[in-house]
């Protein structure tokens, strides 16, 4: 990973119809980059220190990219500046119940592509958001270690919003966009509340070593009190992530190498032949938002802070890049209508609203029914889950339907419910 020289990003102040960026996560720094591709200067203000960001570690996240999430990233040139090492492609997948062998396959079949779509390690994503600002530092200032305290989105008499630092200083602007994360204080600054849904359970991530080939197919396997998902990278190398109650994801963390690697071992059903553990153990509890409005009076939230989704349908990243180019078309097709137009004005931020809500809701309540069923240890839903499966797999529809959504190719869910219904 290239060592960026933190001193090259400049530390002004705001001009006045600069937009503010709240947070310089993957969500705020591509909507930076995207905003300059139009010709808007932004602001980031971030809390964490700058070497946080320009030198991000991994954290053992492997993101799983839809192809629209693919060819956001395409348009802001980060893609290009991922090495080929870093992309993992992601051509099938498998779901099973429990100890059944049999399980519910999906292949991008009949989509023009041969995978579904890829996997990039979350740190790699984050470099390359940091290395598209670093391009653009004509149209972007990066504030790091620097924290939103306050809000106002009637600042000046309704002509700006302005935002209050920790230290005291007052920025002020036509609008300002949060994206600072899945508990975004700003949402709540902002007056919009959200839905929140804490699983109880956590995740623990862990590269490994395997012995059999993956074939770059991932595997998704519920089992009764946990969940094993194996993600495809490397040959013969693959993410494990584990999905146990938060008191047993304590216990997991607790023993040592030795002990973790022969649980996982244990629970694999040697799907993968004998395992190596290749990295440290990560840990994230799960927790899924949903914002009740994306938008107010001269402010939008994108990221996380709009939408958090729970990763077993891998969509999180996906849709703050979604987000990010919704946002960035709006403003821009306003600016186009009348030169020089207020930033800030609803109509732009209502069409960005609708059309988020749209392409996001659907899935985020899926997901979310998906977890409860697969995670439910009760009699009735555990008959009802391998009715699902089974269900899915004598429907070819259902399924195909299932996998444009997963790999974002196809139209959105309602329109193909609607399809499918009649
Ligand atoms: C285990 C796991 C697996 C995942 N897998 C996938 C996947 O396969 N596919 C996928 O698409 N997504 C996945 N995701 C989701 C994805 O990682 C997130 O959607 C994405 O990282 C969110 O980025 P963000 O920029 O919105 O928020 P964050 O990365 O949380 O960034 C928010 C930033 O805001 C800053 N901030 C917060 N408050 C303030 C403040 N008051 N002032 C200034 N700065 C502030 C923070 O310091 C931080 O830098 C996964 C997530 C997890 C946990």
């Amino acid at each position: 990973m290239p060592a960026l020289a933190p001193s090259r990003i400049v530390q002004t102040s705001p001009s006045s119809d600069s937009v503010l960026i709240i947070g310089a996560g993957p969500a705020g720094l591509s909507m930076a980059a995207a905003l300059a591709d139009i010709g808007i200067a932004s602001t980031v203000l971030e809390q964490a220190p700058l070497a946080a960001i320009a030198e991000p570690k991994e954290d053992g996240r492997e993101i799983a990219l839809t192809h629209r999430g693919v060819g956001v990233l395409q348009q802001l040139g980060a893609w290009q500046d991922l090495p080929p090492e870093a992309i993992s492609p992601l051509k099938a997948a498998q779901v099973f119940n429990g100890q059944d062998a049999r399980f519910l396959g999906f292949t991008p079949e009949g989509q023009g592509t041969d995978r579904l779509g890829h996997l990039v390690p979350n740190h790699w994503l984050r470099q390359v958001a940091w290395q598209g600002v670093e391009k653009r530092q004509d149209r972007v200032t990066l504030r790091c270690g620097t924290r939103v305290q306050k809000l106002s989105l009637l600042a000046q008499g309704g002509r700006a919003a302005e935002v209050v630092l920790e230290d005291g200083e007052r920025l002020a602007a036509p609008l300002v966009i949060a994206a600072d994360s899945r508990f975004s204080a700003s949402r709540r600054l902002a007056g919009i509340g959200a839905d929140m849904l804490d699983f109880g359970r956590s995740v623990i991530l862990c590269r490994m070593h395997h012995e059999l080939p993956h074939q770059h197919t991932a595997l998704e396997c519920f089992h009764h009190g946990h969940t094993m998902a194996w993600l495809p990278l490397q040959e013969h190398m693959a993410s494990l992530v584990l999905t146990v109650n938060a008191d047993e994801a304590q216990a997991l963390l607790d023993l040592d190498d030795d002990a973790f690697l022969a649980w996982v071992q244990t629970h694999s059903q040697d799907r993968l032949g004998t395992l190596r553990l290749a990295g440290p153990r990560h840990f994230y509890p799960l927790v899924a938002t949903y914002a009740r409005r994306f938008v107010a009076r001269r402010f939008a939230l994108i990221g996380d802070a709009a939408v958090g989704m729970h990763p077993v349908t891998a969509h999180g990243y996906n849709f703050g890049l979604y987000g990010v180019q919704t946002l960035a078309r709006e403003l821009q097709m306003a600016r186009r209508h009348r030169a020089g137009c207020d930033l800030g004005e609803a109509v732009a931020l209502e069409r960005f609203e609708r059309e988020h809500r749209r392409a996001t809701r659907p899935i985020y309540l899926g997901t979310n029914a998906v977890v409860k069923l697969f995670t439910d240890e009760r009699p009735l839903a555990r008959a009802l889950r391998q009715g699902v499966l089974q269900g899915a797999a004598h429907l070819p529809p259902l399924k195909a339907l299932i996998s444009q959504q997963l790999t974002g190719k196809g139209p959105s869910l309602l329109r193909q419910i609607r399809a499918l219904a009649g």
